[in-house]
């Protein structure tokens, strides 16, 4: 009987088998096996996911969720791929570090997480997983076990793909010249490699963070504010919830979220070696910018833990919302560079106030120019104009230089996005890379790319 898989997005695909090898021989040896046989191979975290990546189409389904290695250290950590991110934070904190990507979702696995190079709101500074991975462990689809330290270079032949200049992208292979192997499995989808194991850096733990959840009566002023203290010193995160996500949450937080806060953005700075008063510089900013008195601050680790909680509930209802109008989620992941900010928000507001009055959200890390548009369907109707809607705003993003994919990856859901952002020779590019390291093509099958030996119903694709 085939067992149904899905992952966070509702996208639901089928394996003949689910299997859960504990070592690296056991991984080798069921690869083989696949190959060998022709069985497709699809590589699995925590189901977090929200493009289908780890729904396969048949064959096996290997989860990695029984590697568990965890050993933080000074300065980095030695983790298996199914050790789940607050697992990871929880050992690095007892050190004194942590662990800098921060992807929201603590229950996702650190696997699944170098797969789709996730990143989140604390990007804004410290960069997505890519660049905290200092050596990695995978299982190739020749079998064999290999290690791959941080500098290694590629060592066949590629065609170098150049990449779109937004501070985050996760859309297609890395492929930079003189790229690296540890750069090019890391944001793959598990299409390249198995992800067994990873040695990540730890970064020293902050005595002092202050965090701010900042509301404001109007979204001209939180745009206008998001511009100015972008160059504020050692700010970690800068992130951006609009009117109708603010709606959304006072079902939770009622008279918590003050009446007058029309949009609101949240912010984290380390203050360790910053001169002067943060907070009198943080009220004084919050004035100047037409921020509401009744803003959220606080400097304790209960205050950031009360406001990311505040930040995850919004995904969520939106989640739980989408799943009661019977619909799949349509939910946008482009960034643009920096400076074309302005302009992507402006074609968001102008056209979902135009298509979808009343139902959509914009949230997300602002700071990157990668927020996340929700449309929320409530017919059959608004989710094929939805699909439509994402298609033509992801076409505008990359007409502004952006990426289709900022960090989720296109999984099984958005693998239509690709041939907007990249041309057919960089595509072919890229599926030779694939060839080169799956011959057979096995691997993660219908991600990223069309499966090039089985038809793709593509009728919940964004
Ligand atoms: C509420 C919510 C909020 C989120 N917020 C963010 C956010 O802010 N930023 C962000 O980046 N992401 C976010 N995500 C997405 C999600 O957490 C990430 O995509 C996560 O990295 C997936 O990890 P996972 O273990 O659940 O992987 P899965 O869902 O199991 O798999 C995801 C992909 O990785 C591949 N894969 C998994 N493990 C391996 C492995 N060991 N080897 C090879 N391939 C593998 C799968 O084949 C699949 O293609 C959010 C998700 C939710 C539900």
């Amino acid at each position: 009987m085939p067992i149904v898989v899905d992952d966070a997005s509702g996208y639901q695909g089928e394996a003949d088998r689910w299997l859960t090898p504990e070592s690296p021989e056991e991984v080798s040896a069921l690869v083989r096996e696949a190959v060998a046989a022709g069985i497709p191979i699809t590589g699995s975290g925590a189901g977090t996911g929200i493009t289908g990546g780890r729904c396969p189409k048949g064959g096996w389904l290997i989860s990695l969720e029984k590697f568990r290695r965890l050993d933080a250290g000074p300065g980095k950590a030695h983790v298996g791929a199914g050790v789940p991110l607050k697992d990871l934070q929880a050992a690095a904190a007892k050190t004194g570090q942590f662990y800098a990507p921060d992807p929201t979702e603590y229950t996702a696995s650190l696997g699944g997480n170098i797969a789709t190079n996730a990143s989140g709101s604390r990007s804004f500074r410290y960069g997505s997983t890519r660049r905290h991975i200092q050596s990695l462990t995978v299982a190739l689809m020749d079998g064999t076990v290999r290690t791959f330290r941080r500098g290694e270079k590629l060592d066949f032949p590629y065609t170098p793909i150049p990449a779109p200049a937004t501070t985050k992208n996760t859309a297609g292979y890395f492929l930079p010249a003189q790229g690296e192997w540890v750069d090019l499995l890391c944001g793959s989808e598990g299409t390249l490699a198995l992800v067994l194991d990873a040695e990540v850096q730890l970064l020293k733990l902050p005595k002092s963070i202050l965090s701010g959840v900042i509301f404001f009566p109007d979204d001209t002023a939180a745009l206008a504010a998001v511009e100015q203290w972008r160059g504020i010193p050692q700010l970690q995160m800068l992130e951006y919830m609009d009117e109708p996500s603010l709606v959304m949450l006072r079902s939770q937080y009622g008279e918590e979220i003050p009446r007058a806060a029309c949009a609101c953005l949240m912010v984290e700075q380390e203050l360790d070696g910053l001169p002067g008063d943060p907070v009198d510089e943080w009220v004084e900013r919050m004035d100047s910018a037409g921020g509401l008195e009744d803003s959220w601050f606080g400097e304790t680790a209960k205050d950031r833990e009360r406001f990311r909680q505040f930040r995850h509930t919004l995904p969520e209802l939106v989640n739980q919302r989408v799943r009661n109008n019977g619909h799949h989620k349509l939910s946008s992941d482009f960034a643009v560079p920096i400076e074309r900010n302005a302009d992507m928000l402006r074609f968001y507001r102008e056209s979902l106030r135009r298509e979808f009055t009343g139902k959509h959200t914009i949230y997300g890390h602002i700071g990157d120019a990668h927020v996340h548009v929700n449309i929320l369907s409530e017919s059959h109707d608004d989710f094929v104009r939805g699909g439509a809607w994402m298609r033509q705003a992801a076409a505008h993003a990359v007409s502004l230089g952006g990426t289709v994919s900022a960090e989720h990856g296109l999984g099984k859901r958005k693998l239509h996005l690709l041939p907007l952002m990249f041309n057919p020779n960089e595509i072919a590019a890229m599926k030779e890379v694939k060839r080169i390291l799956d011959p057979k093509w096995l691997l993660g099958q219908g991600t990223i790319f069309p499966d090039p030996f089985i038809t793709l119903d593509l009728d919940v694709s964004i």
